[in-house]
């Protein structure tokens, strides 16, 4: 660090450290808060989150039956507990906050937004009562406030998930196992209820390539095949279609092995099913008197493009599905935040190396602005993905830092300047000590039950309770 100067860089006096706002509080702003604090320089970080908790896709899309990963929390907690970051939950941009605000309080800012909706098939249908996201799906077992109350009645007995991706493994799973197995788990009340009742007996998972090109990684196929009473059902004629495509990767083959097994494995006759069809494409929800009368799919073959990926094309052979409901798990989408550009066709915020840029394909840097995890490069990769990622933004991050001018109002960069204007706007912002009782409360909650945690879902229920909190919280 150079000498304690008065015209010394931005971040390099104590008394002006670099000022930076991480707009979402998900993996994959938090490994960027953790970058940051990990630089040679004075920073000062705040982390805001439109949810008064933290931790995004760790809380509300992780699987309740994967506990062990989000243990993660633990790496982001001791980030947020630095005195140099502050956390501001139930803050949101553009309801809150605008960008110009942000933009006029702080040296850089950072979208860490994830990718908050779902992608769509674009087949008739799609909207009818009983057809799903995926992201609703995961949203509402996981007790985001955005889905409580959400009505998913698992009264059907057969239930298509589109897509052959992890989050398709996570819905197929959550339907199949026996609740009592989610029941010591954070999973929400109210799904755990639904899923107690649930009269789903078959699942049937729906690929649009072959074996060999399932997205899923193989754990999380070999979890499937190792539920208490599901059978995991697997067609051996659509096993040797693959095995004559040649060479495969390290995980399809580890994936065809898997298949393999539950193939020869067969029909044990337990209380559910788990049924793959590949080479299948949906083109048609079926309404029947405003339900779902079945899913119309057509059988597809496999032709490799110009440049050589294998990809699925209709053959106009078709066949119904008896299914009564659907959940599309074909991967996620960000959603455009206000005065931000973003690339509709991705569905991204366009950037290189994580610089945000005008447009997608433009050179044209927006100075100051930042953007991290699938907001940046779209839904792809595990948690731990998103630490090198955040890392390069937060490398070209301090490459700028070098040459950032002084602020137009170098007091609005003062940390009290955004306390100031919060309370100003009657804004009732969480405090990371806040969020720190909160999560006391769900972890007594569960420890009644035998359970890590039973959640708050609402909103105003997390607020009601900081009210309800001693003095000194
Ligand atoms: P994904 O891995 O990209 O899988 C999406 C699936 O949807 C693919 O099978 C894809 O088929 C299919 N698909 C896309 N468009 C389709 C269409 N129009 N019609 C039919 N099928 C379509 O995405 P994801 O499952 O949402 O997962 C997102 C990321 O989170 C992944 O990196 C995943 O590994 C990760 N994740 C990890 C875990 C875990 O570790 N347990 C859990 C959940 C998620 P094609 O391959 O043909 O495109």
């Amino acid at each position: 660090m150079s000498e304690l100067t008065s015209d010394a860089p931005i971040g390099e006096r104590p008394d002006r450290p670099l000022r930076v706002a991480v707009i979402g509080a998900g993996p994959s702003g938090f490994y960027a808060v953790a970058a940051l604090l990990d630089a040679d320089l004075h920073v000062s970080v705040d982390v805001f989150d439109r949810l008064p908790a933290p931790y995004g896709l760790v809380r509300y899309g992780v699987a309740p039956d994967h506990q062990k990963i989000k243990n993660v929390c633990r790496v982001f907690e001791k980030a947020a507990r630095d005195p140099r970051v502050r956390f501001f939950g139930n803050v949101e941009m553009g309801r809150d906050l605008s960008r110009d605000d942000l933009l006029r309080l702080y040296d850089q800012v950072v979208y860490a937004v994830g990718a908050q909706t779902d992608r769509r098939l674009g087949i008739p249908g799609e909207d009818l009562p009983g057809s799903w996201s995926s992201t609703e799906f995961v949203a509402w077992y996981n007790g985001h406030p955005d889905f409580a109350g959400a009505d998913f009645p698992l009264h059907h007995r057969q239930v298509a998930v589109v897509g052959i991706g992890n989050v398709a493994m996570d819905c197929a799973r959550v339907l199949a196992r026996p609740a009592e197995d989610l029941a010591a788990t954070d999973v929400a009340d109210e799904a755990l209820e639904v899923l107690r009742a649930s009269r789903v007996t078959d699942v049937h998972v729906l690929a649009r390539r072959g074996p060999a090109q399932a997205k899923c990684t193989p754990p999380e196929l070999k979890e499937l095949g190792e539920l208490d009473d599901v059978d995991v059902l697997v067609d051996p004629a659509d096993l040797e279609d693959a095995a004559a495509e040649g060479e495969l990767d390290r995980q399809a083959e580890k994936n065809m092995a898997l298949f393999q097994a539950l193939a020869e494995r067969g029909e044990r006759g337990s209380r559910r099913r788990i049924h793959f069809h590949f080479l299948v494409s949906p083109t048609e929800v079926i309404a029947d008197d405003g339900a779902i009368g079945g899913l119309r799919v057509e059988r597809n073959r496999l032709l490799a493009d110009a440049a050589g990926r294998v990809r699925p094309r209709g053959t106009g052979d078709t066949f119904v599905l008896p299914v009564s409901a659907v959940i599309r798990a074909i991967g996620y989408r960000s959603v455009a935040l206000p005065d931000v550009p973003f690339d509709d066709r991705q569905g991204v915020i366009p950037n290189r190396d994580g610089r945000v840029v005008e447009a997608a394909g433009s050179t044209a840097v927006r100075p100051r602005e930042y953007v991290v995890g699938w907001a940046k490069r779209g839904p792809s990769g595990l948690i731990g993905s998103n630490k090198p990622d955040s890392q390069q933004t937060v490398d070209a991050m301090l490459e700028d830092r070098k040459s950032l001018p002084p602020a137009a109002d170098e007091a609005a960069r003062r940390p009290a300047a955004v306390t100031a204007l919060l309370a100003e706007r009657g804004v009732r912002w969480v405090t990371f000590a806040d969020w720190q009782h909160l999560d006391a409360l769900e972890v007594a909650r569960g420890a009644e039950q035998g359970r890590p945690r039973v959640k708050l879902c609402l909103v105003d229920e997390m607020l009601a309770a900081l009210d309800a909190a001693p003095a000194e919280v």
